[in-house]
């Protein structure tokens, strides 16, 4: 489902040069739900972001579905994220001056030919399937921090993605709410076949999912 081959990453500026990844290779399986895990500044983002077409490695190969992504256009990875990845971040990054509903819908307003009643049924299913059909009309500043990560959760399953990357998603949670979160992402992954890729800080949280890929210092080992 993804596949990295000697990925590498360097940030430079005109005085520093930082090797954020060297020769990252891994595959990912459709249907695995894997964790990343690793020391602050060992590359997590920068490796998450790549496999998410946000950001470009600096050389290797990445793969999504057996496609080479490598030199697509920005228009056409555009395309590629919002057809087969859902994101979820620490943050949550809703907007607050939308209602639940319509945050939720904010994948769909770039698919054509999805009219305005066929989005609010989506959003809607997304929300009861997150448990969330009691805050539709809400807006994020009235919510709990596990609810606002349900609805973002909502928001990144509604257009049906292929693969979701979680970036630390429970970081901002207690452990109750996290464990809820945590939940939802098992039994989406279980029941829709849904292949997460998660970074955690958290060895709980890590342990409960199929396989935990540590990084150090921008390198894989294990
Ligand atoms: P993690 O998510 O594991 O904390 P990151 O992927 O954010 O690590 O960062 C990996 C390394 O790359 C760190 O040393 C960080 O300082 C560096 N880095 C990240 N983003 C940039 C950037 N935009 N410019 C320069 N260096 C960066
Ligand atoms: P934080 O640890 O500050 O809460 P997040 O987990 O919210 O960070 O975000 C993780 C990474 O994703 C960051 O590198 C951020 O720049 C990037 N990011 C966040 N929101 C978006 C977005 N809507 N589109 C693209 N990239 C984003």
């Amino acid at each position: 489902m993804i596949k990295l081959t000697d990925v590498e990453k360097v940030y430079r500026t005109s005085t520093i040069e930082t090797m954020a990844l060297s020769k990252v290779n891994i595959v990912i399986n459709k249907g695995e739900f894997v964790s990343i895990m690793g020391p602050s500044g060992c590359g997590k983002s920068t490796l998450l972001n790549i496999m998410g077409l946000l950001d470009e490695p600096s050389s290797g190969k990445i793969e999504i579905d057996n496609t080479l992504i490598s030199g697509y256009a920005d228009k056409r990875l555009a395309h590629m994220r919002n057809q087969k990845l859902g994101f979820i971040f620490q943050s949550y990054h809703l907007i607050n001056d939308l209602s639940v509903v319509d945050n939720v819908e904010i994948p769909l307003l770039y698919r054509k030919g999805v009219s305005g009643s066929e989005r609010r049924k989506k959003a809607l299913e997304a929300l009861e399937k997150v448990g969330l059909n009691s805050r539709t009309k809400h807006y994020p500043n009235q919510l709990s921090g596990g609810q606002r990560q349900r609805v973002a959760i909502a928001r990144a399953i509604v257009g049906n993605p292929e693969i979701i990357l979680a970036d630390e998603p429970t970081g901002n949670l207690d452990s109750v709410m996290g464990e809820e979160i945590m939940n939802i992402m098992l039994q989406l992954n279980k029941t829709e076949g849904t292949t997460i890729v998660m970074v955690t800080h958290d060895e709980n949280m890590a342990n409960k999912t199929e396989r935990v890929i540590r990084f150090f210092d921008g390198r894989q080992v294990n």
